[in-house]
């Protein structure tokens, strides 16, 4: 699939549409989801057009993938969730229900966030 520069985290990166940013570096752009499925509910996205995992573990360069990787580890401390425990999920394509195609890991915590898969 190719990168489509209008989807609504390449507006959000491009300053278009506000978010509610949590953090920022060279690579990353951090910010709480608007609809949160748990007390923290971050996502994180790489500044590079990738269009979900699968093109990001391909095509991104081995400091972008560090700083990204980095960034989720910093940011999940800075939320107070690496002593409690959370959840990093990466939804990709149709079957992994991702509804925005740019790249992005959501990080959940701050309470019991239940079982893997619901199957709902
Ligand atoms: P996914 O299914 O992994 O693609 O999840 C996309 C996530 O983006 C959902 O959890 C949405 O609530 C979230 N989302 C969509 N639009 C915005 C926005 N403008 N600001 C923050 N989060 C958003």
């Amino acid at each position: 699939m190719a990168y489509d520069p209008e989807n609504i985290f390449a507006k959000i990166l491009h300053g278009e549409i506000p978010c509610d940013k949590v953090y920022e570096d060279d690579y990353v752009l951090a910010f709480n989801d608007i609809t949160p499925k748990a007390p923290v509910h971050v996502l994180v996205i790489p500044k590079g057009t990738y269009v979900s995992h699968d093109d990001f573990s391909q095509s991104a360069t081995v400091e972008e993938i560090a700083g990204f990787t980095r960034a989720i580890g910093k940011i999940a401390r800075d939320q107070g969730v690496a002593q409690t425990g959370y959840r990093l999920i990466a939804n990709a394509g149709v079957n992994g229900g991702q509804e925005v195609p740019h790249y992005h890991v959501h990080i959940l915590g701050g309470a019991s966030v239940g079982p893997m898969v619901s199957g709902d």
